[in-house]
């Protein structure tokens, strides 16, 4: 069974960009499909193992010829009597104007549940607007891009709570190990846990298979293709101390590399697809050749896509002088991923299945970091400390003021600073704040993003 989901929103937010990303280039079928509604574009999209029929609403608001709320009302109506969720999307770098305000509205009062998304939120350009969805009343807004695919993990998330329970959970045994959330849903059922989306990335040859076979056993992974998926991707899914985990892509892991002159860019694009669908990401590098230059080029690309980062040292047991290897590790870390510190590193051997408990463990706690949300009071009492300790610098004969700060978001976590002069705060008094933040309230190893605001 998929779960149907409605794109709204007005015209021009990237409502049909969403539909082409998360449909792919099955998009050609669905014009011959018998019994699609022929003014809906409806298809189906399979997004981090979770089945989906997209119904786009772009462009139809011009078949109708009264005011353009009532056309999108018109439009809106017919495609979330259909779907299970729906999606409206707002233009996070235009900002809310009166007709999202609308709309929100008049969702808030219907039955369809709403799942916000703020697109265009690649690079800096859309966190203003990313604020001003929330004053929308339908939650957290997640921000996604369209256009570059960034965000996917968080619908992925935000979809899962009305996944129906087969799908998240394979099988009744597994429900019943993978515990529950504490807060019981309206129907009396348990919630279900929802999985940890974990990848496995890694140059050629590092042992990412062997370490998947080692972590859920050899026959769950050679189960092979499921219906409906992929010749090469398989949906892997495990508990591991009560907590479910799933593996967002195996593709990556079963093509047999080609060595040859893209073999490095190739490695890297497709990490870079995979990092987007996972939340937490474990990065396997050898230990005969530490952290090298295109294994520093993925770590870095982890954080920058904000994801919680692990690092796997593989083949721990050829390595003779473990002392020196660790000083190595260490002494890159701090020079090259600077920005970061206190990245979890765990040293294994996938091959001889020994330290799979201790990498797990990792990944639970840094999951745990990237999900922690620190109280606005803490948060002010602290910045208070840290301005007086080391004031802002002066500009054109006067002081830059940080008048206040808030969390916006965990999964990284997310601040927005209020500024008299945002423009003119350096990037350097950001990362003193940064450090400060990540040393005093207890946020080691995770990216950690600092937004900026003008203050009032
Ligand atoms: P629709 O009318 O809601 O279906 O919007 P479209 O999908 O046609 O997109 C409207 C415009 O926004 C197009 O020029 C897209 O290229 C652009 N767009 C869509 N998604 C993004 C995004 O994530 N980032 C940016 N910067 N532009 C986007
Ligand atoms: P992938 O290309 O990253 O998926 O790497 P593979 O899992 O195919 O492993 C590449 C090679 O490294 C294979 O010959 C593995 O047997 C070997 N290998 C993987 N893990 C270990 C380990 O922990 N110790 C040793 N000594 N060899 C390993």
């Amino acid at each position: 069974m998929s779960l149907t989901v409605a794109i709204i929103g007005r015209p021009n937010v990237g409502k049909s960009t969403l539909f082409n990303r998360l449909v792919g280039k099955k998009l050609a079928l669905v014009d011959d499909t018998p019994g699609v509604t022929r003014d809906w574009r409806a298809a189906p999209a399979r997004l981090a193992g979770i089945d989906l029929t997209v119904i786009d609403t772009a462009g139809l608001e011009e078949a109708f010829d009264d005011s353009l709320e009532a056309r999108m009302r018109r439009q809106t109506e017919r495609a979330i009597e259909e779907a299970d969720v729906a999606l409206l999307l707002i233009d996070a770098r235009a900002g809310v104007t009166p007709l999202d305000q609308h709309f929100a509205t008049w969702l808030r009062k219907g039955k369809t549940p709403v799942i916000l998304l703020a697109n265009k939120c690649e690079g800096r350009a859309g966190a203003p607007g990313l604020y001003e969805a929330f004053e929308l009343g339908l939650g957290e807004p997640v921000p996604i891009s369209a256009e570059h695919g960034e965000g996917l993990a968080e619908l992925v998330e935000a979809l899962l709570p009305y996944v129906p329970p087969e799908e998240t959970q394979p099988d009744a045994d597994q429900e019943a190990e993978a515990g529950t959330d504490p807060e019981a849903r309206e129907d009396g059922r348990p919630e279900p846990v929802r999985p940890l989306q974990l990848a496995i990335v890694g140059r050629p040859n590092v042992g990412k298979s062997t370490l998947l076979n080692s972590l859920v056993g050899e026959e769950r992974v050679l189960t092979g293709p499921e219906a409906g998926m992929t010749r090469d991707a398989i949906t892997v899914e495990w508990t591991y101390r009560d907590r479910p985990i799933r593996l967002v892509d195996t593709a990556g892991m079963r093509r047999k590399s080609r060595v040859d002159d893209k073999l490095e860019k190739l490695a890297v694009a497709d990490a870079l697809r995979v990092i987007r669908l996972a939340q937490v990401v474990v990065l396997v590098v050898d230990a005969e050749a530490i952290l090298d230059h295109q294994d520093l080029t993925i770590a870095r690309m982890v954080l920058d896509e904000g994801r919680a980062l692990v690092i796997a040292v593989n083949k721990w047991d050829t390595v003779t002088d473990r002392a020196g290897t660790l000083k190595q590790i260490d002494d890159k870390l701090q020079s090259q991923l600077a920005q970061v510190r206190g990245i979890p590193v765990v040293t294994l051997s996938a091959l001889r299945r020994q330290k799979l408990d201790a990498l797990l463990d990792a990944v639970l706690d840094i999951y745990e970091i990237w999900n922690r949300r620190v109280s606005t009071s803490d948060l002010n009492r602290w910045l208070a400390g840290m301005t007086e300790a080391h004031p802002p610098p002066a500009v054109e004969g006067r002081r830059i003021k940080i008048r206040y700060m808030t969390q916006v978001k965990a999964r990284p976590p997310t601040f927005a600073l209020w500024v008299s002069k945002p423009l003119d705060l350096p990037e350097t008094y950001i990362r003193y704040l940064v450090n400060g933040l990540r040393e005093s309230l207890d946020l080691p190893g995770v990216p950690i993003r600092m937004l900026t605001r003008k203050g009032k």
